[in-house]
């Protein structure tokens, strides 16, 4: 009877209840075989006892932080089969359905207990994956708006960041590679873009620098912990790049893009969404201002053409 105390008390999330149970288990059932004739009464001593002996075991047992519940529910398991037997010697009450009842209902209990473990860890493996898919983004294989929410909610909680620099990111005119070359051709830009944009940041700071697809061609970047000014001149080797190298398409065609960027400093205390917020609006003074170049807090020019 204390198997089904047991097999609560070592899953992820314990009731107080089954250690109730599990201490009145032995009382309960000894008394029911007392009323019913099958257990004489001078033997009261052993059930509380026994009470005592196997409650302990399992707060040692569940207490014992450097072996897995898994292995802890199954020395709990063979501690019982062995107090049960104990217990059995010590009252005389030996018999086929007791002795069984001690050791291979045991064993056949923990063996479910197994299928159990192993399943529920396979599911958690599938809901991790299931979670981390859910925050990229198909085409490109982006971290997606979705992500980009939970980061800026972590980033906020963090006290080893000090300082963040978010860029707000948009592909000139991309409706019109839509236009004439067809979707096929622009989801080809979205991706070779992407996959630009992410090794470079990612290289250029490592662990502190994501690139998020916002939505369509438009795009965050995030980097903690460096300054705007080493953003800035990243971006800019990037800028170059696309000017200076045209995209050769599956198809054979070559086509260039131009980027408007904006990169502003998260201000003291300030939420992140503001800074979000604040990066998108000073995207639209370059949109509105010749398009193809980056503003920040203290570049706020278009620069001049050499
Ligand atoms: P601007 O320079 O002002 O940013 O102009 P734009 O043409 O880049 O921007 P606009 O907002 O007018 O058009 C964006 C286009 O991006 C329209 C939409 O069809 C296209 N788009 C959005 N998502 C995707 C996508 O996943 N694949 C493709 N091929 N096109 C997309
Ligand atoms: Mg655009
Ligand atoms: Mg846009």
């Amino acid at each position: 009877m204390q198997v089904v105390s047991v097999t609560m008390l070592f899953r992820d999330k314990v009731y107080k209840i089954w250690w109730v149970l599990l201490a009145l288990t032995p009382l309960f059932v000894n008394v029911v075989e007392y009323s019913m004739g099958i257990l004489p009464l001078k033997d009261w001593w052993y059930w509380i006892v026994e009470s005592i002996v196997f409650t302990t075991i399992c707060l040692v047992l569940t207490r014992w932080r450097s072996i897995s519940k898994r292995i802890s529910y199954f020395y709990a398991i063979a501690m019982l089969g062995i107090v049960e037997l104990i217990s059995l010697g010590i009252t005389h009450s030996f018999s086929p359905v007791s002795i069984a009842a001690a050791t291979l209902g045991l064993f056949v209990i923990a063996m479910f207990e197994e299928q159990r473990f192993y399943s529920e860890k396979k599911n958690e493996q599938k809901i991790k994956l299931l979670e981390k898919e859910s925050e990229r983004d198909d085409l490109t294989g982006l971290l997606n708006y979705r992500a980009l929410s939970q980061e800026i909610n972590r980033l906020a909680n963090n006290s080893e960041i000090h300082n963040i620099v978010i860029g707000a990111l948009d592909i000139d005119h991309f409706k019109k590679i839509n236009d004439t070359y067809g979707h096929f051709v622009g989801n080809e830009v979205l991706n070779y873009f992407s996959t630009v944009f992410r090794e470079q940041i990612h290289s250029a700071f490592p662990k502190h620098g994501y690139v998020y697809r916002f939505g369509g061609e438009e795009f965050t970047i995030v980097v903690s912990n460096h300054s705007l000014e080493e953003v800035y001149q990243l971006l800019q080797s990037i800028e170059k790049f696309f000017n200076n190298k045209s995209i050769v398409t599956k198809e054979g065609m070559k086509l260039t893009i131009s980027f408007s960027c904006s990169l502003t400093d998260r201000l003291n205390d300030e939420l992140l969404d503001t800074t979000l917020k604040r990066a998108d609006k000073m995207l639209y003074s370059v949109k509105n201002n010749g398009r193809g170049w980056i503003v920040t807090d203290q570049h706020h020019q278009r620069p001049k053409k050499a």
